[in-house]
C-alpha cells in the first residue's frame, strides 16, 4: 500500500518551513512594515515593490475553475521543472534512493536525478514507445520512489497507453509522475480524474507550451494534499513572481484563444505530416499527438545543417536510443510550415 510516510524523506518530514512575512500577517492593513521591502515604491510604472503571494491564491482559483479541481490539490512552480526538482528533493535521498525513467523521455528527469545525486534507473520504451512493464516491475526496489511517465511523450510524441499507467499506480508503492505538458494536443484524457483514486498519482501540466507562456515560467503539479503540503513545504517562499501571477492571472480568461491555436496547430500538424511523407529522405513520421512531429530520416545531420542554413532550426534526436536518425519537428504557424516544406524542396 502506498504511503506518504513511507516515501518521505527523513529531513523533510521534520522540516520547519521558511516562515516569511506574509505567511505570518494576511490581513489588511495600511502600513506594511513587516518585510524590509522599499516602501516608496518601484522605479518603473508598475510596481513590484511588494514580495508575491507566496501561494499564488488568485492564479490557482482560476486553475481550479478550468482544471475542476480544489485549490488544495494544486502546487504552482517556476516552471514544471521546478516541480520536478522538488519531487526530488523531498521524496529521493541522495546517494540511497532511485527512480525509474523509461526513454526516450524529457531530458531534464535525467539531469534533475544527476543534480540531486540519485540513481536513475533506465527502462528503454518498447519499439512502438510503450512502457516495457515487466522491466519496471524488474527494476523497481525498496528504494525506487519515484517513476517518470511523460505522456503525451517527448520527443516521440505518442501518448502512453492509459491502462499500463494504472497498473503502475495500482501497483507501485511509490510516486507516479504523469508528466502532461503536451496534453492539450492529444486525443487522451487528462489523468487529473484519476486523482481521487490514486493517491501516489502526482499530474504535471504546464503554461509553457500550449497556453503560450513559456517565458513566465508557470508550471503546475496536480496530487493529493498531502504531496501538495509537502511540495509547498519545500518549494523557495516566493517561487512564482508577481509579474508572472498577474499575467498568468490574465492569460488564463483567454481560454478561447488558447483553444483556436490548438485547432490550428492540430490542422498544421496534419498538413506536415502530408508534406512530409512524400520526400525520399522521409522515412517514417510518427503519431503524434504533441504540437511537434518525429521524424526519421535517411540523414539527421544533413537535413539539420541544410535548415540551419536556410534559418530554420528543428532538433537533431538522431543520437538518442530508439530515435536513430530522427528529427523532432515543432508545429509552426502556417508561414513557418511552408517555409520549412519549401525549403526541403532544395534538399540534396
Ligand atoms: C517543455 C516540457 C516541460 C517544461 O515545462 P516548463 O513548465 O517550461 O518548465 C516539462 N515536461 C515536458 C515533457 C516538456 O516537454
Amino acid at each position: 500500500m502506498f504511503s506518504i510516510d513511507n516515501i518521505l524523506r527523513e529531513n523533510i518530514k521534520r522540516l520547519v518551513p521558511y516562515s516569511s512575512a506574509r505567511d505570518e500577517y494576511q490581513g489588511e492593513a495600511s502600513v506594511f512594515l513587516d518585510a524590509n521591502e522599499n516602501a516608496f515604491g518601484s522605479p518603473l510604472e508598475q510596481q513590484f515593490n511588494r514580495y508575491p503571494d507566496p501561494l499564488q491564491y488568485q492564479v490557482k482559483k482560476r486553475l481550479s475553475e478550468i482544471k475542476g479541481l480544489p485549490i488544495r490539490n494544486i502546487f504552482l512552480g517556476n516552471g514544471s521543472d521546478e516541480a520536478i526538482d522538488i519531487l526530488f528533493r523531498s521524496f529521493c535521498n541522495p546517494g540511497v534512493d532511485n527512480v525509474v525513467l523509461v526513454p526516450p523521455t524529457y531530458g531534464m528527469y535525467q539531469v534533475s536525478a544527476n543534480i540531486n545525486d540519485v540513481e536513475a534507473r533506465n527502462v528503454p520504451l518498447t519499439e512502438d514507445y510503450q512502457l516495457n512493464l515487466e522491466g519496471i516491475a524488474e527494476a523497481i526496489d525498496a528504494h525506487t520512489k519515484l517513476i517518470f511517465i511523460c505522456s503525451p511523450n517527448n520527443p516521440t510524441g505518442n501518448s502512453i497507453d492509459r491502462s499500463d499507467v494504472e497498473t503502475l499506480l495500482t501497483n507501485f508503492n511509490g510516486i507516479v509522475v504523469v508528466d502532461e505538458a503536451y496534453i492539450n494536443f492529444s486525443r487522451q484524457k487528462t489523468f487529473i480524474q484519476e486523482l481521487t483514486e490514486y493517491a501516489n498519482l502526482v499530474v504535471l501540466q504546464t503554461l509553457s507550451k500550449a497556453w503560450g507562456l513559456a517565458g513566465l515560467r508557470v508550471g503546475m503539479a496536480f496530487a493529493s494534499e498531502e504531496i501538495i503540503e509537502v511540495m509547498n513545504k519545500v518549494k523557495p517562499p516566493y517561487n512564482v513572481n508577481e509579474a508572472s501571477q498577474q499575467l498568468a492571472l490574465q492569460a488564463l480568461a483567454n481560454v478561447d484563444q488558447v483553444n483556436n491555436w490548438i485547432k490550428e496547430t492540430l490542422n498544421q500538424r496534419d498538413r506536415l505530416v502530408l508534406g512530409l511523407k512524400d520526400f525520399d529522405f522521409v522515412l517514417d513520421i510518427y503519431p503524434s499527438d504533441a504540437n511537434f512531429i518525429l521524424v526519421k530520416t535517411t540523414d539527421a545531420r544533413g537535413i539539420y545543417n541544410f535548415l540551419v542554413q536556410k534559418g530554420i532550426i528543428v532538433r537533431d534526436r538522431s543520437k538518442v536510443e530508439l530515435c536513430e536518425g530522427c528529427l523532432r519537428i515543432t508545429v509552426g504557424t502556417p508561414e513557418e510550415n511552408n517555409l520549412l516544406l519549401q525549403s526541403l524542396l532544395n534538399y540534396k
